[in-house]
């Protein structure tokens, strides 16, 4: 029941939420674009039918499929100790929650892990769309880690749909161009990643950019010590995206596909960091 329906299930609170926040950044944009959506929305919107492609010829029962087997093989911690239901969907959530920090956190951290992150971040502006921007690669490696959880965890399977659905909606707003009273956003910060937030993790200053690695829940930042509350250059006047691919024609889908492999990791992998500040040095 579950598998069958799970993809429209998804798909349907996708165009639901991606439209909602469409609207509302035409009706209340945070920031001005420079950049039109005429360039940057067929390339974004390209890739997510590309990842959605590959991601189904891969894994073809996806995360939902493979908790539906976990449970049937008696894998992972949820399926060998008794708990109460409603206990291990929560707990579930919460684990996956963390564990995709944690993957953010690693692919910040391993240069070569960053060549394939690094597209999201290359993004000049920042919208709904920029949510959806991921390169293959990394999609399917973090398919590949987020299948392990399954089968360490033992997740009830509605809870990986819970989970999923959430993630896919909570990106689509956190990477909304939208403004919302600033009492508001305070609010919202203890529950959920806002847009104010998010919108830090992708300052060109490779001190803000490793901030605020939360994708959902706000909470693992402000516990593992990743918390970064405003970017020190404000939101309007903050240059968004990394230091390399700044011209149009990089947001193109052929070199958004092609980005991993182009030119240096330098500048914002924690090991590469001394490099960076070389780069600086000799620029200025
Ligand atoms: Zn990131
Ligand atoms: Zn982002």
């Amino acid at each position: 029941m579950l598998l069958t329906h799970e993809p429209l299930i998804r798909l349907g609170f996708f165009t639901g939420v991606l439209a909602l926040m469409a609207g509302w950044e035409l009706l209340a944009p945070r920031r001005p674009q420079a950049i039109g959506r005429d360039l940057r929305w067929p390339s974004n919107l390209g890739i997510v039918v590309l990842d959605t492609l590959l991601l189904r010829l891969v894994f073809p029962t996806a995360a939902v499929g493979f908790a539906l087997l976990a449970a049937e093989r008696g894998w992972g911690l949820f399926n060998a100790v008794a708990v109460p239901e409603w206990l291990a969907v929560v707990g579930s959530v919460l684990i996956l929650d963390l564990a995709i920090y944690l993957q953010h956190v690693l692919f910040h951290a391993v240069p070569a892990f960053w060549r394939l992150h690094r597209m999201h971040h290359a993004d000049l502006e920042f919208d709904v769309t920029t949510g959806l921007r991921f390169h293959p690669f990394e999609i399917l490696l973090s398919m590949g880690i987020k299948l392990a959880v399954v089968a360490l965890l033992g997740p009830p399977a509605v809870a990986v749909l819970i989970f999923e659905v959430l993630l896919n909606a909570t990106s689509l707003f956190n990477h909304g161009n939208v403004g919302m009273p600033a009492g508001l956003d305070r609010a919202l910060r203890w529950i959920v990643v806002t847009p104010d937030m998010h919108r830090v993790h992708h300052s060109i200053l490779p001190h803000e950019t490793n901030s605020n690695f939360g994708f959902n829940l706000p909470w693992w930042d402000r516990l593992l010590g990743t918390y970064r509350a405003q970017p020190s250059a404000g939101h309007e006047a903050m240059t968004l995206g990394i230091e390399q691919f700044r011209t149009p024609r990089d947001l193109w889908l052929d070199r958004l596909l092609t980005q991993p492999f182009r030119g240096p990791a330098s500048g914002y992998p924690i090991n590469r960091r001394e490099e960076n500040a070389d780069d600086l040095r000799r620029a200025s």
